[in-house]
């Protein structure tokens, strides 16, 4: 019988990456998900091995995948879990929570769980009512909320970088939207790597020219048992649609995706809106004067305003 083989040792190819014209078995799958993330962690200089790396975590195959990569590669990697309380439906949250405290355990790896209801005394689908800031959704909420948290942890806990789980799918989802708007101030602050500013720790995204099916992939082969579902919110969201459309583009023509993302970077290395990255990053930036972070805005960030509006 006939099967694809390894590019390497000639065995029954497990991953076929038709962008990269390269077939591999689990065990050279393995290996190649492991030096390539080495290879862009060095390449953008995100971190080194005396460094103290905060891994988001999220009980999904991306952070998982990435947390199991960093330890795997001998660098000083804890995780950081938020339970959002997000319990409608399947329990999302208590799924989710318990994916990543057994990944921990089975590692022997440092785990820090916040509680968002036990530490803002409110959930976040309660944080999104009371504020009225979406009543089906609280996305946005969320969004701001998981921000300010991972921050804070991060100083608390004196650590150098947060890594976080991004893959190219999620990546290029983001510039598909904001290139439609035009945002470009949204658009210079994309980069696999945000530089430590306002005392906020450098934030990596090591996975970034990874597609979704290979960090799953990866997962399944190392046996990484990973929350399948999704958010109950993220169903319809506009960069669900996004993804769909780039999945079109990529089965129409292989590495479509790569390309759009990967030559992004490059125009933004050669300064293609005549800016530089980290002054886009840093520009107009303020400190909250209840937390401290920086915030676009004078006076309060938008999580303390949420917060100070959700007791009112
Ligand atoms: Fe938060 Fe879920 Fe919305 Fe994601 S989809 S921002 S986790 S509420
Ligand atoms: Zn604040």
């Amino acid at each position: 019988m006939s099967y694809i083989r390894c590019h390497k040792c000639d065995q029954h190819a497990a991953m076929r990456m038709k962008h990269h014209r390269l077939n591999l078995c689990a065990e050279h799958y393995i290996e190649y998900i492991q030096k390539q993330t080495l290879r862009s962690i060095k390449k953008y200089r995100m971190f080194t091995h005396s460094e103290r790396v905060l891994v988001a975590v999220s009980g999904g195959k991306d952070s998982l995948a990435l947390w199991d990569v960093l330890l795997t590669l001998g660098y000083q990697a804890d995780g950081f879990y938020i339970d959002l309380g997000i319990d409608e439906g399947l329990g999302y949250s208590s799924k989710s929570r318990m994916m990543a405290e057994q990944f921990a355990q089975s590692k022997g790896a440092r785990l820090t769980v916040i509680d968002f209801a036990g530490e803002y005394g409110l959930t976040i689908g309660e944080l999104a009512k009371r504020t009225r800031r979406g009543t089906d959704k609280p996305c946005s909420v969320c969004g701001i909320a998981k921000r300010h948290t991972m921050n804070a942890v991060t100083q608390r806990g004196d650590y150098d970088v947060i890594a976080t789980g991004h893959n190219l799918d999620d990546e290029a989802a983001v510039l598909f939207s904001n290139t439609l708007r035009w945002d470009t101030d949204m658009m210079m602050r994309q980069s696999p790597v945000l530089e430590a500013h306002h005392g906020m720790p450098r934030k990596v995204k090591p996975f970034f020219r990874f597609y979704e099916r290979e960090t799953a992939a990866y997962a399944l082969l190392r046996g990484i048992d990973y929350i399948q579902d999704e958010c109950p919110f993220a169903e319809g969201s506009r960069t669900i649609e996004l993804k769909h459309l780039l999945n079109q583009l990529e089965d129409q023509s292989a590495g479509s995706k790569l390309n759009f993302y990967m030559n992004y970077l490059k125009a933004q290395e050669q300064k293609f809106f005549n800016r530089d990255k980290d002054e886009a990053t840093r520009a107009n930036l303020n400190r909250c004067l209840q937390c401290g972070q920086p915030t676009t805005a004078e006076g309060l960030c938008g999580f303390c305003r949420l917060l100070a509006q959700s007791q009112r």
